[in-house]
């Protein structure tokens, strides 16, 4: 039974909330969405990051994920999780591709952080440059044993598969994550306008459905995340693997729980639309009051309709 959330009228409870902190990125995948950035330069500052955050408190928000561009990227990084995690949320995660993540792991664990998941799609040198056009690969990976020295829980990879460059690593990924503890979560490809290179999702996309149905016959126990978009999650040996499939769909809807902000301030409603946009920044930075706020994200809530519907 959930206590003290606000719902919205399709009756889905407002759980978590994704702040994108930044649109800028040290690194230029080649099949980015760059989901959740937008083409503004501006940026929020700690302290509207913790105002907004204070107002997600007060109507049930439990979680706070933050996003980018690369969150790390930002130099007051380590300020903005401990102004937040002052606030007092059950859990606080951020998204990173870990190039910097050696730098700051053990300051975000002190701020407050709980979490986190580093994108890692390969941990072939060669691969890892082509699909990131940077040569970074030592730097994550000893961020992640970094994150997981400092007692980030737990530490998740972020693995995107794509036919003919990466699907056969998945075990070698595993193995690694397995290692040191780490869960592993695999992505289905999403095609992207937004992508540099718009016949790459085409040529690369890998459907999960045949490596669901493999690990479904070897898991020990499967377990499906309710409010996580039913997302599967594979117990093996001592082993964990998840697997995000494609958003676009009426399951994903039906159980989305989670609003975002976006990079310039605004509350976002629905993560496949940008049309239904609800102006939030300029109203703190103008002095509303937090009830004022308050209203103001309950007016983007109300806005939340699911993108696909079931029939
Ligand atoms: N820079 C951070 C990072 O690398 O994790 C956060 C932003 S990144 C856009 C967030 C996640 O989206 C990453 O795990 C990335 O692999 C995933 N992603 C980006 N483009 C994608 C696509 N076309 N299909 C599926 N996942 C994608």
């Amino acid at each position: 039974m959930l206590k003290n959330v606000v719902k919205d009228k399709y009756e889905r409870p407002i759980l978590s909330l994704r702040i994108t902190i930044t649109n800028r990125c040290n690194e230029n995948c080649i099949y980015c969405h760059h989901d959740g950035m937008d083409s503004s330069k501006d940026e929020m500052t700690p302290d509207e990051m913790y105002t907004i955050s204070k107002i997600a408190k007060k109507i049930g928000v439990r979680k706070i994920r933050l996003s980018g561009g690369d969150p790390l990227v930002r130099k007051d990084i380590v300020e903005i999780v401990e102004k937040i995690a002052s606030i007092g949320f059950k859990d606080i995660s951020l998204t990173t591709n870990g190039v910097l993540l050696k730098k700051y792991a053990q300051d975000l664990k002190d701020a407050g952080l709980n979490r986190v998941n580093v994108s890692l799609d390969t941990l072939n040198r060669d691969t890892y440059k082509y699909l990131t056009n940077m040569d970074y690969l030592n730097e994550v990976k000893s961020g992640i044993l970094k994150a997981v020295e400092v007692g980030l829980y737990p530490v998740k990879i972020n693995m995107v598969i794509m036919k003919d460059v990466n699907v056969h690593e998945i075990k070698e990924m595993f193995e690694f994550c397995k290692e040191h503890g780490i869960i592993l979560q695999l992505i289905e490809l999403i095609e992207s306008e937004n992508c540099d290179d718009d016949e790459f999702s085409a040529e690369h996309h890998y459907p999960l459905d045949s490596i669901e149905k493999e690990l479904a016959d070897i898991a020990d126990k499967v377990h499906e995340r309710k409010f996580m978009q039913g997302r599967k999650k594979y117990y093996i040996g001592d082993g964990e693997i998840e697997i995000v499939k494609p958003v676009d769909n009426a399951k994903f809807c039906a159980s989305c729980s989670r609003l975002r902000i976006t990079p310039d301030g605004k509350i976002k409603p629905c993560l496949l639309r940008n049309d239904n946009l609800v102006e939030l920044i300029s109203h703190i930075r103008e002095g509303k009051s937090e009830k004022e706020l308050e209203e103001i994200f309950l007016n983007g809530i109300n806005k939340r309709e699911p993108f696909n519907k079931e029939n």
